[in-house]
């Protein structure tokens, strides 16, 4: 598979698009580009259309990229998948925000090998058993320990369910309200198939892939 930049910058301005058409100012929403299941080609096309904010749900995958990709423009690569504490200390040179902390445990050694880094409290917004995040109840707790912990918590991150759009809606709206009642700034939420609704819920940060690149390839 190969990607151009000025298809990727046609995706982008798409997208920017789609934000302002649901209430959200382009200029305020940060964009992460999801480079998952691609090769290095897709951050590099990214780059070159001027998209810094990175995002990579495997370490091995991200470790690799973030190789092949070098510093010049540097990428801010955002951790959004989930996330087993034995990576942690392999992704903690790469990564600027860690998306998917969801547990005390987590935090701990997040805190241990990149202290006081940024990161976003995960919660499972749509009460899937196969997702992961943290219960929305538990959250004001795990918000608490992890800035015990050193962690510099900026918000919620959250995924929907997939396929109505109406029910996205609501459970972003939900995350919305924990993030406020928690005084947390960043909301983490909405991708591809339902950035609307989650701009419209006042999503801080979009994460993207096939409006960017187009379908993955198979895993
Ligand atoms: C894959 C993935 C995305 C991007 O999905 P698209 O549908 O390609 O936009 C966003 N967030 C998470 C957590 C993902 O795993």
């Amino acid at each position: 598979m190969s990607f151009d930049a000025a298809s990727v910058a046609a995706g982008l301005a798409a997208v920017r698009r789609r934000i302002a058409d649901a209430g959200g100012d382009p200029d305020r929403v940060t964009v992460v580009a999801v480079t998952k299941g691609f090769g290095p080609e897709a951050p590099l096309a990214a780059l070159e259309a001027g998209i810094v904010h990175l995002g990579e749900n495997y370490a091995q995958e991200l470790v690799a990229k973030a190789a092949a990709v070098g510093d010049d423009p540097a990428p801010v690569w955002h951790f959004i998948g989930g996330l087993q504490s034995n990576k942690v200390r392999l992704l903690a040179p790469h990564v600027a925000l860690w998306e998917t902390v969801d547990r005390a445990s987590l935090g701990a050694e997040v805190a241990k090998r990149a202290p006081g880094a940024a990161v976003l409290a995960q919660v499972n917004i749509s009460g899937e058993a196969a997702k992961s995040g943290c219960p929305p109840e538990a959250a004001a707790e795990l918000v608490a320990t992890l800035g015990d912990q050193g962690l510099d918590v900026r918000g919620l991150m959250g995924v929907a369910e997939a396929g109505d759009l109406d029910r996205a809606r609501a459970q972003f709206g939900a995350l919305a309200d924990l993030a406020s009642a928690l005084d947390l700034a960043e909301l983490s939420m909405g991708m591809s198939a339902d950035l609307e609704a989650a701009v419209a819920e006042g999503a801080t940060i979009v994460r993207v892939g096939t409006a960017l690149f187009g379908p993955r390839p198979p895993r």
